[in-house]
């Protein structure tokens, strides 16, 4: 089973005890998952998934008393709710916050009102629905990302600022889909993620998320570390080419037994071991590192007056 998942099924037990905090995870998962009209009044869940079916089937049943809720499974084609008495309908949709009563009637609002979301308790309870209705998230062991699919501009927008009042920066992208447009709410960050499974209460899948992330990043920091000393060994060896260069260049020109006898000692050493480093080589001598590096300056400064006069 995938990660995301194992987070639905945890949440599906999760149910809270307060109404308004029922209504708000039952109006997120109508904004994500629900068929709604007014002429004629229709109020439909329809999911592809038997989680967030069961969720809203729990929510339908313990804030209201309703006498007119049809479950279907459709074989192949998913799950639906559909409550089919016109007051009730009214009933859940404006406890929702979903319609409004205006002079000439009902009204259909593009995102629940915002009374639905005052209370932080009812926050958690609204991202809680939106994931299981519209959710998903990455496996960690692969890549971090988490998002939330919804097919209005303003049902995306409200899962964002709902997240931004817990301090969690998710953004918003148009995917398109079957030629139509769909609103992304997303977010990418490891430490974002795992706050935002805090937010919705699934605790055993965050701590599952967190063992993850600790040991990828404990793997990154070798990962750093062995490259960062792979390139000290490059520069080692890159020097020790390089003066062995030099020193062959002299050699062919002026002969070593032209040199005086330091920068002699240093340039055969360097001859009868090319991979040595400097800490290898003042040993081998018994002078200091910043002898042999002063010692190999000067090589340095002959070869290139040899390759100047040469040119
Ligand atoms: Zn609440």
């Amino acid at each position: 089973m995938s990660f995301s998942g194992d987070v639905k099924r945890e949440l599906l037990e999760h149910v809270g005890s307060a109404r308004h905090c029922l209504i708000a995870e039952l109006s997120a998962l109508i904004c994500a998952c629900g068929r709604v009209s007014l002429e004629p009044p229709m109020l439909e869940i329809h999911t592809e998934n038997e989680v967030p079916y069961k969720k809203a089937l729990t929510l339908l049943q313990k804030a209201f008393n309703l006498k007119s809720l049809e479950e279907q499974h459709v074989e192949g084609g998913g799950w639906s709710l559909r409550i089919t008495l016109a007051p009730e309908i009214y009933t859940v949709l404006s406890a929702c916050g979903l319609v409004q009563r205006t002079a000439d009637g009902w009204m259909l609002e593009t995102a629940p009102e915002e009374r639905i979301t005052e209370r932080s308790c009812c926050r958690r309870a609204y991202i809680r629905g939106a994931f299981l209705g519209s959710g998903s998230i990455n496996d960690p062991n692969k890549n971090y990302h988490l998002e939330f699919v919804l097919e209005q501009k303003a049902k995306a927008e409200k899962v964002q600022r709902l997240l931004g009042e817990f301090g969690v920066e998710a953004h918003v992208l148009i995917r398109r889909r079957f030629s139509k447009d769909i609103y992304v709410t997303y977010l990418k960050d490891g430490s974002q993620i795992a706050d935002v499974l805090n937010i919705m209460g699934s605790h055993a899948s965050l701590l599952r998320f967190e063992d993850i992330r600790v040991v990828k990043d404990v793997r990154n920091q070798i990962n750093r570390q062995v490259n960062c000393e792979a390139a000290n060994l490059d520069r080692i060896v890159s020097a020790a080419v390089r003066q062995t260069e030099d020193i062959r260049l002299i050699e062919e020109r002026l002969g070593l037994d032209t040199l005086p006898k330091g920068l002699r000692e240093v340039a055969e050493a360097r001859l009868a071991a090319p991979d040595a480093s400097l800490m290898d080589i003042s040993v081998q001598l018994g002078i200091g590192k910043s002898g042999v590096n002063h010692r190999f300056r000067k090589l340095l400064e002959i070869a290139d007056s040899l390759r100047q006069s040469k040119s």
